[in-house]
């Protein structure tokens, strides 16, 4: 039976480093019709904080890594250390307790992490120890205590490790080198697409498709083609799966987490055209609000609202609509019947739409532009008009 567990000390909210650790553990077990174990390491309690367990959980569930057995807890099994402690050829060195020449229990015979967790991997029938390489250098020693009780020791077998200095402006902005999944969260992006960047910095799946769910993830999951260097965070490429699984998002379901960054005074449309304007949750709420009540024109919009192409693609446009608003069916007919009307009269139809696009809604980038059209009133149709001065 293939049985892992993903151990976190809880010493403060998951971190991404940590949340990896568990999708690695999860997809190893859910390719190979495992279990999952949730240990929590809270043996070090002037370190383990109870209360930060919740939202370790918050963060697991969210990011849709379930578990099939525990949580379980070091500091309920404390007994059965002491007892397998005092079976164990240590040595006193300060009081402590060496095994090996390492410290694995205080004075007062209470355990440290190393004891606790070899201890617990035999109880647990720990098939396989998966974690990052970080821990390396604790395996030797784990094994050997493994090995003095009388067990056979699991395998093990180290990631390696995603790197978050530098280049990661989550971090920068939250004046740490630490990302937790809250902020990733926080910043919008959807669990499905967090777990996919971090999927694709563990290992290959043997694919050139980037787009992977979490079942399809665990289907071609497959230790042989772990990378074996480690990676710098990369948040551009998360940035690009994000919008990724945003756009292929069932309607109603990205309705809902729209919901979460404040979309709910937006009418329907403006949500539908948030999905196509945005990388992530954030982006994409900022679409929508700016569709509804559009910013003043920043330093590119002006630029492209001058444009001679700008005057002539709102003529045409102006010639095409007589009356505001129009529903998103008519807007993607009259947007083709604009295309081909500036097609027909020579004019560049990039340079055009681009500052179409810049005098309707103070913007050069946004969403899917029929949903610009979809969007407008009469009144702010009437102020291009004032602002390009056609007639
Ligand atoms: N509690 C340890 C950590 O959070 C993990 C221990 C282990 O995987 O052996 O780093």
């Amino acid at each position: 039976m293939i049985r892992a567990r993903f151990a976190p000390s809880p010493t403060g909210s998951l971190h991404v480093g940590s949340a990896r650790t568990a999708l690695f553990n999860w997809l190893f077990v859910r390719a190979n019709n495992g279990r999952l174990l949730l240990r929590f390491d809270d043996t070090d309690s002037d370190r383990s904080e109870v209360e930060l367990e919740p939202a370790i959980l918050a963060d697991l569930e969210w990011l849709g890594l379930d578990w099939d057995d525990g949580p379980v807890h070091q500091s309920d099994r404390v007994a059965r250390y002491e007892e397998v402690l005092a079976e164990l050829p240590v040595s006193r060195r300060d009081g402590a307790y060496e095994f090996e020449g390492r410290v694995i229990a205080r004075s007062d015979g209470s355990p440290l992490y190393h004891l606790a967790t070899a201890v617990d991997d035999v109880d647990d029938a720990i098939s396989h120890v998966l974690r990052g390489r970080d821990h390396l250098t604790n395996t030797e020693l784990q094994i050997a205590i493994i090995r003095a009780m009388g067990a056979e020791p699991p395998e093990y077998v180290h990631a390696p490790l995603i790197i978050f200095e530098g280049g990661a402006k989550i971090s920068k902005r939250e004046g740490s080198g630490a990302v937790s999944v809250a902020d990733l969260r926080a910043a919008g992006f959807p669990a499905s697409a967090v777990c996919n960047a971090l999927a694709l910095s563990l290992a290959d799946y043997g694919t050139e498709e980037l787009m992977l769910s979490l079942p399809a993830m665990a289907s071609r999951f497959d230790l042989e083609r772990l990378h074996s260097a480690d990676s710098q965070f990369d948040e551009d490429k998360l940035h690009w799966i994000s919008g990724h699984h945003i756009r292929e998002m069932d309607a109603s379901a990205f309705g809902g987490f729209l919901a979460e960054f404040g979309s709910g005074s937006l009418p329907e449309v403006a949500v539908e055209a948030a999905q196509t304007g945005g990388d992530t949750f954030v982006e994409c709420a900022a679409v929508g609000h700016a569709l509804v009540d559009p910013p003043l024109p920043d330093d590119e919009a002006l630029d492209a609202i001058v444009a001679p192409e700008t005057a002539a693609a709102f003529t045409a446009l102006d010639a095409l609509v007589r009356e505001w608003p129009i529903d998103v069916e008519t807007a993607r007919r009259e947007f083709d019947a604009l295309k081909g009307a500036l097609k027909a009269e020579g004019i560049s139809l990039g340079t055009a739409l681009h500052g179409l696009r810049a005098v309707l809604t103070g913007r050069t980038q946004g969403p899917e532009f029929p949903y610009v059209l979809a969007t407008l009133t009469p009144e702010r149709f009437a102020k291009a008009r004032s602002q390009l001065s056609v007639t």
